[in-house]
């Protein structure tokens, strides 16, 4: 990758980094106090133009001279590097390229772009669920609807198809030329329907993704609250989780559901070891792990045999209730945990 192209995905992600942030800020409570909206000292109110263009660490509020909040600029600065170090490794590291996918064309023209407005999309709900706990349709249900009808329109924004069937790899199939004779067969078995109406393919791909991230995320909201006996997973991890699917397929969705308890224990872990926060929302560890597989997935499918797990209905009936119980399991070691004093674990 050529040092500009590195410098203009930089530059585009301080913007939607800004943009986010700002837009996050102007989504929530407006009783929380964030210092981007107004000054946390004097509560004068800040201009969208002052809020976009002009905050750096130093500045001070114009009328009492206080310094400004730190954390919109480390957030903008966060996600520019996600974009740049994002846009490195689709378009250098190939971090995406499976062997059964391949679009016409170039991936910085459709791929790229898709996932940009995905990573700001994440971003935006990441900061909305950290400051508020809450996640806003207005970014996810629309962020799922965009992805639905982008998908449906290019129709090679796949990062997998809906099916491929590597059970069929070296045993006979039908020849297409006679149906009573039968050939060997090489390699994944794409359905004729997929390679003839790629639009059709490009609406069925997103919308099972988002089905899959929001039932799944459905029936774990209704196992936490029975196990948990209060509402751990809010209704916005279950559209956040939709619009996730309808991004990525449901196959990476998958991943991503089963990565996010991983993410969530680590940093939850941390999180409530050193700053005490006592609830712990859900949604930004969803959107990590989201970020994750969208950096890893070409090694997952390929490197990590995903294939072969994808192509067998048993075998996903499997790992899906097995990554269930896990989940549950973490559940109840959440409930003891949420019991012993945050003093007592520092
Ligand atoms: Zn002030």
């Amino acid at each position: 990758m050529s040092i500009q192209s590195l410098i203009l995905q930089l530059f585009i992600g301080l913007m939607a980094g800004r943009v986010s942030s700002v837009w996050a800020v102007a989504l929530i409570d407006d009783s929380i106090r964030t210092g981007l909206r107004r000054c946390d000292s004097c509560k004068q109110p800040f201009s969208y133009l002052r809020q976009l263009f002009l905050w750096y660490p130093g500045l001070r509020c114009p009328s009492c001279k206080a310094s400004d909040r730190l954390w919109p600029f480390w957030s903008t600065l966060v996600i520019s590097v996600m974009f740049a170090g994002f846009g490195w490794l689709l378009l250098d590291q190939d971090c995406q390229s499976v062997a059964e996918v391949q679009p016409s064309q170039p991936l910085w023209q459709n791929r790229l772009p898709f996932h940009f407005v995905f990573i700001f999309l994440l971003a935006t709900a990441t900061i909305t669920d950290y400051l508020d706990y809450s996640i806003f349709d207005s970014v996810v249900v629309r962020g799922a609807l965009l992805a639905v009808i982008t998908a449906t329109l290019s129709g090679e924004l796949q990062l997998i198809h809906v099916w491929v069937d590597w059970s069929y790899d070296n045993m006979p199939v039908s020849s297409p030329h006679d149906p009573a004779v039968t050939v060997p067969h090489f390699g994944p078995y794409l359905p004729e329907w997929m390679k003839a109406h790629q639009h059709l393919h490009g609406l069925i791909w997103s919308l099972s993704g988002a089905v899959a991230g929001a039932g799944l995320m459905w029936i774990a909201r209704i196992a936490s609250r029975l196990i948990l006996g209060i509402p751990a997973i809010g209704f916005g991890d279950v559209t956040l989780m939709a619009m996730i699917g309808a991004f990525l397929g449901w196959q990476p969705t998958l991943c991503a559901l089963a990565i996010a308890p991983l993410v969530g224990l680590i940093l939850g872990l941390g999180g409530r070891i050193f700053t005490g926060r006592t609830f712990v929302a859900f949604g930004p560890y969803l959107c990590i792990a989201a970020f994750l597989v969208l950096c890893t997935w070409g090694y997952l499918w390929e490197d990590w045999r995903l294939r072969l797990v994808f192509s067998h209905w048993p075998t996903i009936a499997g790992m899906v209730s097995g990554a269930f119980a896990a989940f549950c399991i973490l559940l109840v070691g959440l409930r003891l945990f949420r019991e012993t004093p945050a003093a007592k674990l520092r």
